[in-house]
């Protein structure tokens, strides 16, 4: 298998853990390049069922290797205590399978403190974060993992770190100071725990290049809340795209990859920003409850919508994709009409293309509407087999989105896709 990147081409929750899952039985490495445990990948697998949020989604398969890489943020505490979870759960994790690269930044208890204090002093006004202290993270001058390993540095490292971080708990949220050593003992008692995981990934992948090992890289979020080409400012505090892969899992290769864009068959979006074709009332809610629609990280409900072909053809594009996984084509069955939203209507014009915000946030969705059908499609494994309905929905798709649909997945486990 070439280079292969696995990224969201909408708000996230696109199902690009269901997807890694499958993937991964022909990949090495499976390497997360963004993110931390902001994130949720929810896996059904001859295993059982799970939740991920700081471990890759190739841990299922015995000699694949999970990294999370250089652009991560990992809460230690969070890291051990998902790893202690999914062995209860009888997965087999290693130091040799999961590795934590010595330049992903830790996340620290104080950051997820200035995550809360932020959102709450914005009131109405929040971003809709997930309150982990992620983005906290990335707007500091960061203190990586491998300092774990060096105690009288990351002890200066914290102090810095604090330095300007207590006057603003004081000053801006009225909030009482963070004890550096507190801090310092929480980092060094999770760090001891690690450290067997922790790696130089940058020579662990540069070895691994020279033996021509398979590697995966594993997206999070969607394209459309990347810090540069999301909904600003909604967007997440890192990138979601394949081009900051090589920079984020720390593998330079000068193979062309194959990008799988998770592409969900309506819409679904978690936190805030406009929405273009979200779905109010109740049918809005009735999908919700079909599909199980809620947060795997915070439990929030999700906001849903119409499959929207002007905000996927633009995440399909940005987010490099070379081919679509289309999900939850399932979660559709028993509605008569689908409606697709074509274009946007801002003020008098028809837009095709995605807007920045000033003008999205004005945007009326255009329909066409296809009818649906009523099978249930789960056990389904040939496209021939599926309702004529439901393969004239996924080609409209392909048409509008202009990239190819390899994929139909139609149910959350492993096994309950359509090769195309
Ligand atoms: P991710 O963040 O992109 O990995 O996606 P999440 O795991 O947060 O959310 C996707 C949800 O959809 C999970 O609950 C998956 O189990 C589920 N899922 C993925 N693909 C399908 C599908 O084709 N059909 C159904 N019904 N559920 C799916
Ligand atoms: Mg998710």
């Amino acid at each position: 298998m070439p280079l292969r990147i696995v990224v969201g081409t909408n708000w996230g929750d696109e199902g690009k853990g269901r997807m890694v899952d499958y993937l991964a039985r022909n990949a090495d490495f499976v390497i997360r390049f963004q993110g931390g445990n902001n994130a949720g990948h929810t896996i059904e697998n001859e295993f059982g069922s799970f939740k991920l949020h700081l471990i890759p989604s190739g841990i299922f398969y015995k000699d694949v290797v999970n990294l999370l890489g250089p652009g991560t943020v990992v809460n230690l505490e969070a890291a051990y205590g998902e790893m202690d979870n999914l062995r209860k759960q009888g997965v087999h994790i290693t130091h040799q399978n999961y590795k934590i690269s010595d330049r992903a930044t830790i996340c620290f208890p104080f950051h997820q403190l200035q995550d809360e204090y932020e959102e709450s002093r914005l009131a109405q006004a929040m971003f809709g974060s997930t309150k982990q202290g992620i983005a906290p993270v990335y707007g500091d001058r960061g203190i990586q993992v491998g300092a774990l390993l060096h105690p009288q540095y990351l002890k200066q490292e914290i102090a810095r770190c604090l330095d300007l971080k207590n006057s603003i708990f004081e000053q801006v949220y009225n909030k009482p100071p963070v004890s550096p050593e507190k801090a310092f003992q929480w980092a060094m008692k999770y760090g001891e725990l690690l450290k067997p995981h922790i790696c130089d990934s940058v020579t662990l992948l540069r070895e691994a290049q020279k033996r021509g090992k398979r590697v995966l890289l594993e997206g999070q979020l969607g394209a459309l809340r990347d810090i540069i080409y999301g909904i600003c400012p909604f967007p997440t505090s890192s990138s979601t795209i394949a081009s900051f892969g090589a920079v984020g899992a720390g593998y330079f290769s000068s193979e062309i990859p194959i990008v799988t864009g998770v592409m969900k068959a309506f819409s679904t979006c978690i936190g805030e920003g406009p929405f273009a074709t979200e779905i109010h009332g109740e049918l809005g809610n009735k999908i919700r409850e079909t599909s199980f629609e809620y947060g795997a990280s915070t439990g929030r409900p999700r906001r849903i919508g119409w499959f929207d072909a002007v905000a996927s053809r633009y995440g399909a594009y940005v987010s490099g994709s070379t081919e679509i996984a289309l999900t939850k084509l399932d979660s559709l069955s028993g509605l008569d009409t689908l409606k697709i939203c074509t274009g946007y209507r801002i003020d008098s014009r028809i837009v095709e293309s995605f807007p920045t915000i000033p003008d999205l946030v004005k945007a009326e969705p255009v329909y066409i509407e296809m009818p649906g059908w009523r099978d249930n499609i789960t056990a389904i494994r040939e496209l021939g087999e599926l309702p004529e309905t439901t393969q004239n929905y996924i080609e409209k798709i392909e048409d509008l989105v202009e990239r190819p649909i390899r994929y139909v997945s139609v149910g959350p486990h492993r096994e309950a896709l359509i090769l195309r």
